[in-house]
């Protein structure tokens, strides 16, 4: 069976009393990620992992954000059409790993909804969809509370 792997990496600013979309959920906070689509850091590096594993480039090239059709965009749907290229290609997801990093609030009571989500978007079983959290121990812009950053990591198998 053939198989390759994909990276992605990503930052948004935080600003209150913006919506905080993460994962595909809205998650409480006083502040939330500012960007051109709705600022869905791990729904971005999910789509860029896969995008890269492909070597098709990345979300940017995809969907630039300066097309007015992405303003306000639903990241769930760029992660759907992101996975429309994997499938079409003739590949499927064997397991996602995704870190988020964000100094509050606690992630791990969303942990779940959010494998739930994104499982259900692509289809695929929840136990092929991880996501962990950490803070940066108040370093950085991540632990200054400026901004939210996310890794993911994917393999991926060809159909037979
Ligand atoms: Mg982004």
């Amino acid at each position: 069976m053939a198989f390759r792997i994909g990276y992605g990496y990503d930052v948004h600013q935080l600003a209150e009393g913006e919506e905080f979309w993460l994962g595909g959920l809205k998650v409480p906070h006083t502040h939330g990620a500012v960007g051109h689509s709705d600022a869905d850091v791990l729904l971005h590096v999910i789509c860029d992992a896969l995008l890269g594993s492909l070597a098709l480039r990345d979300i940017g090239f995809h969907f630039p954000d300066t097309d007015p059709q992405y303003k306000g965009v639903d990241s769930k749907k760029l992660l759907q059409h992101t996975y429309d290229l994997v499938t079409e290609a003739g590949w499927k997801l064997g397991n996602l790993d995704c870190t988020v990093c964000l100094e509050r609030p606690k992630l791990s009571p969303h942990i779940d909804a959010m494998r739930q989500c994104i499982a259900g978007l692509l289809g695929v079983e929840l136990n092929q969809i991880s996501i962990k959290a950490t803070t940066t121990e108040k370093l950085g812009f991540v632990g200054l509370e400026e901004g939210v950053s996310a890794h993911a990591v994917v393999l991926i198998e060809q159909i037979p």
